[in-house]
């Protein structure tokens, strides 16, 4: 039978216990026992985190694309041959049914495999010289040691785009994984180690989040971090990277729309919304969160809707036939509470769910709203959890308007049988992401992340490693 481990921390090729002795405990959200413990890094952890990622990254800069390449392919082999018992310890800390924390960790394989080739590729540019004789380079080089900070909604998945665009440029990083959900991430780093990643080139460490961010941002060693979490705190963090001249990338909060028209195939945008919202018991920054539904096709909807809500069946992620796992951890709780409360008392109508499920376990009800007034507190702030709220529209451009509302802009679904209003939507809807009658979002060939409110830069596609890039220009005489 499979325990659930002590984790330590991962440091210049070494697994190790935090200096101090001190830890934290970890437990699970579906029975809310304490299941283990993670090291807890401080200051003198910190330094020893930072003199690693620095020599490693001299290595690792200097290993060819070609072997960086071949480690990482090694790398998400040996994930992969792990995924069953990674998504095991992934259910028992994080809450999200089996089936979801196995593709997390298979897909997380597939990302490492993709930034991989990508290391392959990182072409610089020979520029056209206005002079004879003179070669004008742009070269490319890795931006230097990282430092990521990750949450515990996608505890592999929100590390692995960070972790697998830096190695594939030839940075080293030092991981900040979320101290919920600490054992996968741990097996995650435990891959690269055993595919034979030199020492200090991949470092993990936990600890209280702000006073880590505070120490690495400004320490001279890091060069660039990578953030996901709310909105609030990474704008803090990207004003602390402002004032030290490190690059950043953020990939912030969210608040999707999904906009459904009366020529879309009703059954598909119910059941392609309906996964898409309650996935990860809702907590996830591209999940759809207001459904603005065309009038001829709005009552059709919400009934098709409550039903598919009503269908899922929440319990303990590890049993047979769960779809839906608990809350990540109790704090979530009083959020959804409190935000379906504010909304029915200003007029919204509750159409199923609403409150927590027993007294044991994050567990809450899939909850549908109905007609919520713009003042409402969740239609202004991300809910992050297992709430949907479905109001109506008459006109495209309503629907745009109230799409972009608000200060937020990362994903966007719509659901059309017409190109036009299909290319209207690509062009006025202000979101990092849309995707049109399916749900083609989240894999790593493609860009990821927002604009406005949710952020800056983008975890997938080529321009994800362009973030750990800088270009440097030659040019030469003969
Ligand atoms: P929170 O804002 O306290 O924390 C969010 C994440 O940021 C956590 O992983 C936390 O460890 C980290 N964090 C917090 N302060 C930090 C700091 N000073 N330096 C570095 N890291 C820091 O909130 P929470 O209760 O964990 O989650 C609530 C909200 O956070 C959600 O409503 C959602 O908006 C947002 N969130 C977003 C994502 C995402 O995928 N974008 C994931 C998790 C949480």
């Amino acid at each position: 039978m499979q325990t659930y481990p002590d984790i330590k921390l991962f440091i210049n090729g070494e697994w190790r216990d935090a200096i101090g002795g001190e830890t934290i405990p970890v437990s699970d959200p579906a029975t809310e026992e304490v299941i283990g413990k993670i090291a807890h890094a401080r200051k003198a952890d910190l330094d020893l985190a930072l003199e690693a990622a620095d020599k490693g990254f001299k290595i690792w800069r200097d290993t060819s694309a070609f072997e960086r390449s071949k480690l990482m392919r090694k790398a998400a082999d040996i994930l992969r041959s792990r995924a069953d018992d990674i998504a095991w310890l992934m259910t028992r800390e994080q809450g999200k049914p089996l089936a979801q924390s196995k593709m997390e960790t298979m897909g997380a394989a597939d990302t490492i495999d993709w930034f991989a080739e990508e290391a392959r590729r990182t072409y610089g540019q020979i520029i056209p010289a206005r002079f004879g004789g003179v070669s004008n380079m742009a070269l490319k080089f890795p931006v230097g040691p990282v430092a990521a900070f990750t949450p515990w909604n996608f505890p592999i998945n929100q590390i692995v785009r960070k972790l697998s665009a830096a190695l594939s440029t030839g940075c080293s990083i030092i991981v900040k994984a979320p101290e919920e959900t600490p054992a996968s991430p741990a097996e995650l780093i435990r891959a690269f180690a055993d595919a034979g990643v030199p020492a200090g080139v991949v470092n993990l460490v936990y600890g209280i989040p702000a006073e880590i961010s505070e120490y690495l941002i400004p320490h001279p060693v890091i060069r660039k971090i990578s953030f996901t979490g709310s909105t609030p705190i990474g704008k803090h963090l990207a004003a602390l990277a402002g004032k030290h001249m490190k690059r950043a990338t953020m990939e912030l909060g969210g608040h999707a729309p999904a906009i459904i028209f009366d020529d879309a195939d009703l059954e598909k945008a119910i059941e392609v919304t309906a996964a898409a919202k309650f996935r990860n018991a809702g907590q996830v920054c591209v999940a759809p969160t207001r459904f603005l539904v065309q009038e001829g096709i709005a009552d059709r909807f919400m009934d098709g809707f409550v039903k598919a809500t009503e269908a899922l069946k929440v319990g303990n992620g590890l049993e047979d036939g769960v779809t839906m796992g608990p809350l990540a951890n109790e704090r979530r709780i009083p959020a959804m509470e409190d935000m379906i409360h504010d909304a029915v008392s200003k007029g919204a109508v509750l159409k199923t769910g609403g409150k927590r499920i027993g007294n044991k376990g994050h567990f809450f009800e899939p909850t549908v709203l109905a007609d919520v007034p713009t003042s409402a507190k969740i239609m202004n702030d991300e809910p992050f959890g297992p709430i949907a709220i479905v109001n109506r529209f008459s006109h495209l451009d309503d629907a745009i308007a109230e799409a972009n509302r608000l200060p937020f802009g990362l994903a966007s679904y719509a659901f059309t049988g017409s190109v036009k209003t299909a290319h209207a939507l690509g062009r006025q809807v202000e979101a990092g992401m849309l995707t049109i009658n399916h749900n083609g979002l989240a894999i790593p060939e493609v860009p990821f992340g927002g604009v406005k409110d949710s952020g800056y830069g983008t975890e997938g596609g080529s321009e994800a490693v362009e973030a750990y890039l800088e270009t440097r220009f030659v040019s030469q005489m003969n």
